[in-house]
């Protein structure tokens, strides 16, 4: 008897050894993160942000900040705090601000922001960002805004699940993930200009913005498959950068990438309209994931009903998955380019 359990007490030992060799030698399984993005949960939330209940989200409206509230509901619902140094899941962007030089009235409104702190280099910030404000309610007619930028919106909290899943099965990120809904984006990227002139982590220490702004929808030049991107911007200040996009993108993701907007003498102008541009003019690298425009575009029909789930699922996991290569690789992406 004795001498039976000792060997079987080796083997077990054999076995635990192996085993819990094998599990440190593991790539971490980003592919079951990716995963975890899906068209339900995306719809689920969509339809609820996009809904009329949130009377198209105008910058300062009462609909604007239930939009918000629901937004911080997931993210406590998943456990996932404000950012470290703030007091709460807003950074008010103050009336004047938006104001002072626009001659237009609006009220006080709030960015919102949720916090993935990084496992070894915390001050190192990754931000995700996209705008949750739209156009409200014209002649009695709600805006929904479902691909602009409900979409965006949306895959935000997915985004910020998947990296809290990691964590919690301790893969978490080796940078820190700042989850930014922007506001006032509609009336001139207000909400992006404040946060880049009153940043919650030094702009020195920000690593790259990631912006998602329409990915539901696909415009006029991809009638016939909806399994693409615009990536803009992506090789302006970082050859890493845009290395890192391809690659993952053909790892895991397979969507076709368009640069066909990555020019900044497009007469569209699309590198300059959107929250990434804020982070761009202070020389931290950006990538832009947009699907183009359509004739719903800032119309009252930009609803939840068009918006192609497939589509957005798989944008989302390559912004997920951008992200995640950026805040993991051992080194910090180099701005090896000066952006003109
Ligand atoms: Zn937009």
């Amino acid at each position: 008897m004795k001498k039976f359990n000792f060997s079987a007490l080796i083997a077990v030992a054999i076995l635990g050894f192996s085993f819990s060799t094998f599990a440190q030698n593991k790539e971490v399984d980003v592919v079951k993160y990716i995963n975890s993005i899906t068209s339900n949960e995306l719809k689920t939330h969509l339809t609820i942000v996009a809904s009329d209940n949130m009377e198209g989200r105008e910058t300062g409206s009462e609909g604007q900040k239930r939009a918000g509230r629901y937004l911080i509901e997931q993210y406590q619902k998943e456990g996932i705090p404000f950012p470290k140094g703030a007091t709460s899941y807003y950074q008010k962007v103050p009336a004047e601000f938006m104001n002072k030089d626009s001659g237009e009235n609006l009220p006080d409104s709030e960015n919102i922001w949720a916090f993935i702190e990084g496992s070894e280099k915390p001050n190192e910030i990754v931000v995700v960002s996209a705008h949750y404000d739209h156009v409200g309610v014209k002649k009695g007619e709600v805006y929904n805004g479902a691909d602009d930028d409900g979409s965006g919106t949306v895959a935000l909290l997915e985004i910020a699940q998947a990296f809290q899943k990691a964590k919690k099965e301790g893969h978490g990120p080796k940078r820190s993930i700042l989850i930014l809904h922007v506001t006032g984006e509609e009336h001139g990227l207000y909400g992006s200009s404040y946060y880049s002139k009153n940043p919650l982590f030094p702009i020195a220490n920000t690593v790259a913005d990631v912006n998602i702004d329409m990915v539901g929808r696909r415009d006029e030049l991809h009638k016939d498959s909806n399994n693409y991107i615009y990536l803009i911007g992506s090789d302006y200040l970082s050859t890493d950068l845009y290395k890192i996009c391809e690659d993952v993108n053909s790892k895991y993701v397979h969507l076709n990438l368009d640069y066909k907007f990555n020019d900044r003498k497009d007469p569209n102008r699309f590198y300059y309209r959107s929250d990434h541009y804020n982070f761009a003019k202070y020389g931290i690298p950006v990538v832009f994931l947009f699907n183009g425009v359509h004739e719903d575009y800032h119309q009252a029909t930009d609803e939840v009903s068009k918006i192609e789930f497939d589509a957005l699922s798989k944008r989302t996991q390559l912004g997920f998955s951008i992200a995640w290569e950026i805040a993991n690789r051992e080194d910090r992406i180099v701005v090896d380019k000066d952006g003109k």
